[in-house]
C-alpha cells in the first residue's frame, strides 16, 4: 500500500469535552502526518451536504443538529494505508462495539456522539478533502 491521505473530523462532542489535544496526540503516535488542520463551525447546509449519503436515514436530522452544535477540527492525515488505518484507530461507529484503545472506545458517548469522523474509501476521501481544504491549505 502506498502513501495515502484521508479526511478526519474531531467532532463537536470531543472538542467541547477538551479531548482535541489527546486525539491529536493519538494521531501523531499512530504515524500520521497532519497535512491540513483547522477549526470550523459547520452550517446546517454544510453538514447536510457532507452527510448527503445518509439523508434518508432515521438518524440524519439528529446527526446534522449534532455536527452543527459547536466547533469541530477538520484534518487531512497522511501515512501508508491512511484510510484503513485511521478507521482502525477510530474504532467502530458504535462505541459499545469499539475495540479497546480506539478513540471511540475512549471518548465517544454513543453511536451519534462518537468523537471522530474518517473517510471510508479513496473515492470518499477525494470528495471530503476538497470539501474543507483548498490546495494552498494542504502542506
Ligand atoms: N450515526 C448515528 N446513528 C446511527 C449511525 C450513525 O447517529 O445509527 C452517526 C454517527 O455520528 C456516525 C455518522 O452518523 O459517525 C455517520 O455514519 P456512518 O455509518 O458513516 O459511520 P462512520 O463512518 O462515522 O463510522
Ligand atoms: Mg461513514
Amino acid at each position: 500500500m502506498a502513501i495515502q491521505q484521508t479526511f478526519a473530523i474531531i467532532k463537536p462532542d470531543a472538542v467541547a469535552s477538551g479531548h482535541t489535544g489527546q486525539i491529536l496526540g493519538i494521531i501523531e503516535k499512530a504515524g500520521f502526518r497532519v497535512r491540513g488542520m483547522k477549526m470550523a463551525r459547520l452550517s446546517r447546509q454544510q453538514a447536510e451536504a457532507f452527510y448527503e449519503i445518509h439523508r434518508e436515514r432515521p438518524f440524519f436530522t439528529g446527526l446534522v443538529a449534532f455536527m452543527t452544535e459547536g466547533p469541530v477540527v477538520v484534518l487531512v492525515l497522511e501515512r501508508e494505508d491512511a484510510i484503513k488505518h485511521w478507521r482502525e484507530v477510530m474504532g467502530a461507529t458504535n462505541p459499545a462495539q469499539a475495540a479497546d484503545g480506539t478513540i471511540r472506545k475512549k471518548f465517544a458517548k454513543n453511536i451519534e456522539r462518537n468523537a471522530v469522523h474518517g473517510s471510508d474509501a479513496p473515492e470518499t476521501a477525494a470528495v471530503e478533502i476538497p470539501f474543507f481544504f483548498n490546495m494552498a491549505e494542504l502542506l
